[in-house]
């Protein structure tokens, strides 16, 4: 199948990639690279020994993603390309909406342009808000509590009445949880610019040196053990979770709304100890205050992935310590400048 891939540069999208090439698929990759490196897409090459199809541009740019979609003909597309800081988001809300929103929209006139029909798209559990119970199934409330959430929560309404409007038309829009983890090789992974928002790559920068200390944030939780839980995902299930819901596009029509979480908490302090484990690290921390908008716990209901797109996940929080560590050690400073492999 001839698969249309924007965002593939990045950090979900080029994990996804390998699995695409692995599996036989053809792929094109648009992006611009704003938070990314040409040398993933170049690793990715050498992992699977199979061409990848770029071309660079911005979503945001009507005329140059027909030109791409009309021109490589796609089944399919898959649609990781955006904005994802939720600071920043408050910072810069239109930047988000005209990202995340009109550059979906722009995709999916370009997707009728093509004649294409079939699309996954990479939206967040962050559209549950905060939660009513657990775990999160699909029928949760939606509610979302900053500009990027809402970016995702408008981008499944638009998706949705764009296939109810789309004879033949089939859309599946993947909840992710906590991505973590890299491919096992090492070679491609998580490389985030300045201070990593998320723990698991602010983790694996203390424990490899970049960073002093960890900073806890909260130990008053009503968790286990005072810390935030979450459900964390290995970004290669994450990957074979695309390649289902591809495959699901093909014998369903409509729109649906899939969770992909391996429906179990792990919290910070749990995460932090399976890292140490992992690395062979000390990983120093201090417990600070609570950060603003943070909750307790989140976890996945699983049982529409697995029951629709016979899917769940395989690897657990010791296989995602172990490759991010292993991607980590060996990149120290993220992917080397473009030219190098
Ligand atoms: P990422 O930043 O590594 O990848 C996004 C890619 O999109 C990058 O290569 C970037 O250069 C590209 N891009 C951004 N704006 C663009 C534009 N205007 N035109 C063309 N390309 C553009 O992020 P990721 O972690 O791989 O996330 C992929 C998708 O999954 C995003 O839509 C994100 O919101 C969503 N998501 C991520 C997480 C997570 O924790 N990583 C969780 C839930 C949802
Ligand atoms: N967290 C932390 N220190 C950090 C980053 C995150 O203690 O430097 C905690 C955070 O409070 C939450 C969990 O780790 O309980 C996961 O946070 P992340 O930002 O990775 O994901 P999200 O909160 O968006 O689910």
């Amino acid at each position: 199948m001839k698969v249309f891939v924007t965002g593939g540069a990045g950090y979900i999208g080029s994990h996804t990639l390998v699995q695409l090439l692995a599996a036989g698929h053809d792929v094109c990759v648009f992006d611009n690279y704003c938070n990314s490196s040409p040398v993933a897409l170049a690793r990715v090459r050498q992992l699977t020994n199979r061409d990848v199809a770029m071309v660079e541009g911005d979503i945001r740019d009507a005329d140059a993603l027909t030109a791409a979609l009309v021109d490589f003909a796609p089944d399919a597309v898959i649609h990781f390309a955006g904005l994802k800081a939720v600071g920043e988001s408050n910072e810069k809300p239109l930047l988000y909406y005209q990202t995340n929103v009109t550059g979906s929209t722009n995709l999916l006139a370009a997707m009728d342009a093509a004649n294409c029909r079939r699309i996954v798209f990479s939206s967040s559990a962050t559209v549950y808000g905060e939660a009513q119970y657990l775990p999160f199934d699909e029928e949760h409330p939606i509610g979302p509590t900053n500009p990027y959430g809402r970016t995702k929560a408008m981008v499944e309404g638009i998706i949705s009445d764009w296939a109810r409007a789309t004879p033949d038309a089939s859309a599946v829009l993947l909840r992710y949880f906590n991505p973590v983890g890299a491919h096992e090789s090492g070679r491609i992974g998580e490389d985030p610019q300045g201070i990593p928002n998320n723990l698991m790559p602010f983790v694996a920068q203390v424990a490899v040196g970049r960073r002093a200390k960890l900073s806890i944030f909260g130990d008053d939780y009503d968790t286990r053990d005072g810390t935030g839980e979450r459900d964390y995902i290995h970004v290669v299930d994450l990957a074979d979770a695309h390649l289902a819901a591809l495959d699901y596009t093909g014998r369903a029509m409509g729109c649906e709304a899939i969770n992909v979480g391996t429906g179990q908490g792990v919290t910070v302090s749990e995460l932090v100890v399976a890292y140490r484990r992992a690395s062979g690290r000390p990983i120093p921390l201090e417990i600070v205050p609570r950060r603003p908008g943070d909750v307790a716990r989140s976890y996945a209901a699983t049982a529409k992935a697995e029951k629709l797109l016979h899917w769940r996940a395989a690897l657990d929080v010791d296989a995602m310590c172990a490759s991010s560590w292993r991607w980590q050690s060996d990149n120290p400073q993220g992917y080397p400048m473009a030219g190098e492999v």
